[in-house]
């Protein structure tokens, strides 16, 4: 059985004062327990989420590839883990587009946060003009081949993979649960020739992109689709429980 997921980026949102409301409303909250809930807060308030936050897991929105040093600004796996995360995001598409990120650093943050034990949500997506041209297959198969590239059979237990197609990410236009379905189908088939079939099985793929309380029963019921990846929701604590719940 693949673990269920739903994992709530707030992106640069937030402040300290919301953290600790949204902690303490989670905390009163009864979370369905087969799934993993996470919440992924900006680095700043990880701890205070992780020091007080019970049921959930606490995630990072980025990872850098080495375990220290003269390295201004950036935090690393070791970090991360000292304050409590068990999991990170890596290769969101809002880095790739607007922070430069390329699928050779995304490569080497994999295998470092895995390394250290961190469970990694490896983001991939299409743009609406790869799509629009026939190039869907070709784009995800290439960042899900570059994004594993650097792990071994062994580590894709401690990977889990987020569908995001671009062209639904704070757009309000999710995917179709057919749409979302056909790509997580075929990403659990390029894993299963990077990994093979038991490890592929294994890996839990969640889809991401305008998840909302009103559309995550329909896409969470897909075969491949093992949980959500949620953004502009994840900060309404009321329609994050209800996305938890259908999950
Ligand atoms: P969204 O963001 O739910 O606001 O579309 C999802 C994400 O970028 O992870």
């Amino acid at each position: 059985m693949r673990q269920k997921i739903v994992a709530g980026n707030w992106k640069m949102n937030g402040s300290l004062e919301f953290a600790n409301d949204f902690v303490s409303g989670v905390n009163r909250a009864v979370l369905p327990d087969a799934i993993d809930v996470v919440i992924c807060p900006p680095a700043p308030y990880l701890l205070t989420v992780s020091s007080q936050i019970k049921g959930a897991k606490v995630g990072a929105q980025n990872v850098y590839f080495e375990t220290s040093g003269a390295y201004t600004g950036e935090l690393s796996p070791k970090i991360l883990q000292d304050v409590g995360c068990k999991y990170v995001l890596v290769g969101h598409s809002e880095r790739r587009a607007l922070l430069s990120e390329v699928d050779g650093q995304i490569a080497k943050k994999v295998k470092a946060a895995i390394d250290c034990d961190l469970k990694v949500i490896l983001c991939v997506g299409e743009t609406l003009e790869q799509r629009a041209s026939g190039k869907l297959e070709e784009v995800i198969s290439a960042q899900v081949l570059a994004g594993t590239s650097l792990l071994d059979v062994v580590e894709f237990g401690s990977l889990v993979v987020a569908y995001e197609p671009v062209w639904a990410i704070g757009t309000g236009q999710t995917a179709s649960p057919q749409q979302a379905q056909e790509v997580h189908a075929l990403i659990r088939s390029l894993l299963v020739k990077l990994a093979g079939e038991t490890a592929a099985e294994n890996v839990s793929i969640l889809y991401g992109g305008s998840v909302s309380a009103s559309t995550a029963a329909e896409i969470f019921a897909q075969a491949d689709i093992d949980g959500g990846l949620v953004g502009g929701a994840s900060l309404k604590l009321e329609e994050f429980l209800v996305i938890c719940d259908h999950c």
